[in-house]
């Protein structure tokens, strides 16, 4: 045993040997992943579960917490010196301070170690006294994992399957009468090239902002420090019948094969390798008020997502993981306080029935999955207005903007998922249509009590699912 967490340490990675063996040996480590489309949530997920992981009395559910056995907990340096921290303080500054705002958004990836002081549960409870178990929370972008179906394709393959793809797309006008007039055959001219990659990527925004999922090379729209770079400098082209050194085609066939080998593969391969629990955020609430297209698309893109969670089908994939996998994965809708609790089972009963589908879609086995909503602050309360004789659950917040207080009633959910799956196959009926719209708070004034984190819904069964038995 011994010796297997000793092999696991030195595969960690090399920032890691700083940790000091004696850590990797004796001190648990779990590295939790937290990825989700743009918007998703990970920042305020992220923020407000280390905040009540540091203030627990509001984590009932996490069940070394209602035990009692969590006797402290700390932030600590994390053990990749070259990887940014997770800016927690600013973020949390953010949403506690007097006029309360939401943070900024995860822009790339980042980490943030904490640490809970546990006494463990049973008999090895009177015997052992308290040991320290390391989280280290890793917040990635969701457009990065989507990048993984890139690794298997030639830049020919990739660019007729995009092109195929956007042709009926509006979002992708003005980049597809660019690519038409391009001769791909002609000398490579920089600017030219410049321009196709920007009116992709501005391509990309405009679908993201749709609600289309398929918004790859990830990093397009979240480039980090590569921004300008010539393994950004690309888009799909035709392929021409001649090509000649030096041609156009060529020179963006380079720069996809880079983007892949310098880009993708590394972060898969330094990062994603090591991850032992992952929570995958999903803002299922705004793909259904999006349309039946955006479920469909989300139901799709959670199928590639579990994909890359399940190296077997994959052999590049396969040769990165080194035979580690991920040992649980949480899908969580998130924002639910957009609706009042009585509505609470059909989003789960939703995202359950997305998650089973995406499962069998990827023919996925392995990793414990679970499916939940969650609201990592709650920005709302609860009330039941009657309007015209009928009784509406609805949920009072404050508007962004405005700073009005109002209730709002956001539409029911179907009972039963399978009549949004059907409606989103026909492009039928449409769901969350009355306010949800109108629904865009700003966090709420808090007064917390000594011990208390932000509140919540269910971050602590999310919490618990995640880490719960390793505590
Ligand atoms: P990221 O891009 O995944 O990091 O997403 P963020 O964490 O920045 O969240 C995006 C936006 O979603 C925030 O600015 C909020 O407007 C909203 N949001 C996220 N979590 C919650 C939540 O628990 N409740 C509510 N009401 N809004 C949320």
């Amino acid at each position: 045993m011994v010796i297997g967490r000793l092999a696991e340490g030195l595969t960690r990675g090399v920032d890691t040997v700083t940790e000091g063996i004696s850590e990797t040996l004796f001190e648990p480590v779990i590295r939790l992943g937290v990825t989700g489309l743009a918007r998703a949530g990970k920042t305020v997920f992220i923020t407000s579960l280390v905040a009540n992981l540091l203030d627990r009395a509001r984590m009932l559910a996490l069940v070394a917490q209602s035990e009692g056995r969590i006797s402290a907990a700390y932030l600590q340096p994390q053990p990749d010196l070259t990887l940014p921290r997770f800016d927690y303080e600013t973020h949390l500054a953010a949403l506690t301070s007097a006029a309360p705002h939401w943070p900024d958004s995860t822009r790339a990836i980042s980490e943030l170690r904490l640490t809970l002081r546990v006494r463990p549960s049973g008999m090895l409870g009177g015997l052992q006294g308290p040991r320290r178990i390391h989280i280290d929370i890793v917040d990635y972008p969701g457009e990065w994992l989507l990048d993984l179906a890139l690794l298997g394709k030639t830049y020919e393959a990739w660019s007729d399957q995009v092109l195929a793809r956007i042709a009926p797309r509006a979002q992708a006008a003005d980049f597809l009468a660019l690519a038409a007039q391009t001769d791909a055959a002609a000398k490579l001219d920089e600017p030219r090239a410049q321009a196709l990659a920007a009116a992709f990527t501005a391509y990309l925004g405009g679908a993201r902002d749709a609600g289309y999922y398929d918004c790859t090379p990830g990093r397009f729209l979240l480039p980090g420090d590569l921004a300008g770079s010539p393994v950004l400098t690309f888009a799909p082209l035709p392929r021409p019948d001649a090509l000649k050194r030096g041609a156009l085609w060529r020179e963006m066939e380079r720069r996809f094969e880079a983007y892949k080998s310098r880009v993708v593969t590394p972060f898969f391969r330094d990062h994603f390798s090591r991850i032992d629990r992952q929570v995958v955020l999903v803002d299922a609430l705004g793909a259904i008020h999006n349309g039946p297209r955006a479920v469909e698309d989300m139901r799709l893109a959670m199928a590639d997502i579990l994909g890359a969670f399940r190296p077997g089908r994959n052999d590049l994939l396969s040769r990165l993981l080194r035979g580690k996998r991920v040992e649980r994965i949480l899908f969580a809708a998130t924002k639910a306080d957009h609706l009042h609790h009585r509505q609470h089972p059909r989003l789960t009963a939703i995202v359950e029935s997305l998650l089973r589908e995406a499962e069998t879609r990827a023919s996925f086995a392995g990793a414990r999955c679970e499916a939940m909503s969650i609201a990592a602050l709650r920005a709302t309360t609860e009330e039941t207005v009657t309007h015209e004789g009928q009784d509406l659950d609805c949920v009072r917040g404050t508007l962004l903007g405005s700073g009005k207080r109002a209730a709002f009633y956001p539409g029911e959910l179907p009972e039963d998922p399978a009549r949004l799956m059907s409606a989103a196959r026909q492009s039928a009926q449409a769901w969350l249509d009355a306010q949800y719209e109108v629904m865009r708070f700003a966090p709420a004034p808090l007064t917390l009590r000594a011990g208390e984190g932000p509140p919540h819904i269910r971050l602590d069964r999310a919490a618990q699912f995640l880490l719960g038995d390793r505590l």
